[in-house]
């Protein structure tokens, strides 16, 4: 079977750039966002069974250039999955990380492709050249330009045949180079593309860096491809990662951490002796408690330790998928960025690319959205509200006074709310006003301009928020730019403007909007003034 590279990857559900797919295999399909352990054939900590049955993993990664060095032509005889005893997936990667490690591996770019096609791996990777970290632009540019010519001369080899490829994209910190990668390394025909090695920008806490790295090479590749990110084995920054469209990752992390007395969660790493109580109930801290732990070998915690923190990786990558399922992956995404300063400064960041992740969030969902702050303002929902009511929204034709009521004290949906019928009964009373020509518009710190007759689109009243009654200098100051943005653009179907202030908006505002919109504004305090108009 010849597996193309437009049909091996199935997409069955997004919220944000974050999806829940499919990927096609010979051992198997493989539900993403999915981690794979890194195996090392040489020195395992959790035994390959385990690994299998005790943690339900069914795919695992392992190294092509270790295994060649070390079992050469057994395990072209036996094939990977028999040498392995391992009955899922098995993907290989070509060296690539010995080459950051150690500067250059003796094997031939040629050689390791076709030994991974021969002793069977199911998903392969080409032996890139990764730019690393402390790189000047001219490494850097050497290691684009190889990486790409050897994904070219693997081609006749890889092409056909039913295993999966990986083309690994390389430019380090180099945005420009990462896109230039990623429009060549899609003329070819890989089933997976990856972007190689940003492990050190993630040991220094560089997210910032790193969602721009994410994005360059992500806007540049087909987004029917799956997405890996290679040595990304930390619970922490899982959920920003697959928010930003990473499926599959693979990471030595869990044991490397153990190794190191070093126990994993999902907000951080914190050394064991650090430790006064096991914050885990998993299989493994439910064996031993903290003392027991404390007390024997050090080779008996690791691998107590080193399954703790494959058992974090797995449970953060179910709370992910379930999160997709249930549109809630902007939630986790807020409470996993608060873990440290870093994330949250990445999260402030995810602004930049708005338009991006606006593309793939669902248009409604099952459940509502929440606002904790003024970061939840940037959720994609909120902006494809305003964008849609600029570049969609009409207003009715009929109505020539645009009437501005703030959304203070009202309940949702506001066209129900006790506070709009009276409203709408001062208006009818009022004898300057003539109901039938007035369009009620709400203002709200949230959404801007909320047009009365569209207020139950998603999420507006679907939508919990903490902020609402905190109205400080910068909601007032972006609310004040929605009204003059929405009265600009819809000029021409007003003549009289009328804005119930209520302690919200001053003199100074109103100043703003007449000036910048060149209009005159009726102000009332409340709306029992509108009476008097
Ligand atoms: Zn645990």
């Amino acid at each position: 079977m010849t597996y193309d590279v437009d049909s091996v990857f199935e997409l069955r559900c997004k919220d944000l750039l974050g999806r829940i797919g499919r990927l096609k295999t010979r051992h198997g399909v493989i539900e993403t966002p999915v981690l794979f352990p890194v195996i090392n054939p040489l020195n395992q900590i959790i035994t390959i069974n385990d690994i299998y049955f005790k943690f339900k993993v069914k795919s695992i990664i392992t190294n092509a250039y270790l295994l060649k060095k070390h079992f050469k032509e057994q395990a072209i005889i036996q094939g990977i999955h028999d040498l392995l005893n391992f009955k899922g997936v098995v993907m290989t990667d070509s060296g690539a990380y010995q080459i950051l490690k150690y500067g250059s591996v003796d094997i031939d770019p040629k050689d390791i492709v076709l030994f991974q096609k021969n002793i069977g791996s199911d998903i392969g990777v080409i032996l890139d050249i990764p730019t690393g970290w402390k790189t000047d632009r001219k490494h850097a540019e050497y290691t684009v330009l190889e990486t790409i010519k050897r994904a070219s001369d693997a081609v006749q080899l890889i092409d056909g045949g039913d295993m999966l490829w990986v083309g690994p994209l390389q430019g380090g910190k180099y945005m420009d180079l990462i896109e230039y990668s990623a429009i060549k390394m899609k003329e070819l025909p890989f089933h997976i593309y990856a972007l190689g090695s940003p492990t050190a920008v993630m040991e220094q806490y560089r997210y910032d860096l790193l969602i721009d790295m994410i994005f360059a090479a992500k806007k540049n590749i087909p987004p029917n491809r799956p997405f890996h990110l290679f040595g990304a084995g930390h619970p922490l920054m899982f959920a920003i990662a697959v928010a930003l469209g990473c499926d599959i990752f693979d990471s030595a992390s869990y044991a490397l951490y153990a190794r190191d007395d070093r126990y994993v969660t999902e907000y951080g790493t914190i050394k064991f002796e650090r430790l006064n109580y096991l914050p885990c109930t998993c299989p493994a801290c439910s064996k031993a408690s903290i003392n027991e732990l404390r007390q024997m070998s050090k080779k008996s915690r690791e691998k107590i330790l080193a399954e703790h923190n494959l058992y974090m990786c797995i449970n953060e990558i179910n709370k992910i998928k379930q999160s997709i399922i249930d549109g809630r992956l902007w939630e986790l995404l807020e409470i996993r960025c608060r873990s440290h300063p870093s994330l949250m400064k990445a999260l402030v960041k995810l602004r930049k690319y708005l338009i991006y992740l606006e593309r793939n969030t669902p248009i409604s969902k099952k459940r509502g959205i929440f606002i904790f702050d003024m970061v939840s303002l940037n959720r994609p929902e909120i902006f494809r509200y305003k964008r849609w009511l600029i570049n969609r929204y009409i207003p009715p034709i009929e109505k020539d006074t645009l009437i501005l009521v703030p959304s203070t004290n009202m309940k949702k949906p506001y066209h129900k709310s006790s506070i709009i019928k009276k409203v709408i009964e001062c208006i009818s009373k009022a004898s300057n006003l003539d109901h039938a020509r007035v369009h009620i518009c709400i203002y709200d710190i949230l959404f801007g301009l909320i047009p009365l007759e569209i207020d139950d689109i998603y999420p507006i009243s679907q939508c919990e928020t903490a902020v609402e009654a905190s109205y400080n200098n910068n909601f007032r100051k972006k609310l004040v730019y929605q009204i003059v943005k929405f009265i600009n653009k819809f000029k021409k179907n007003y003549k009289h403007y009328i804005i119930v202030t209520d302690k919200i908006l001053n003199r100074k505002h109103l100043d703003f909007i007449e000036k910048t919109c060149n209009i005159k504004v009726k102000a009332v305090e409340s709306y029992y003034d509108l009476l008097r108009l």
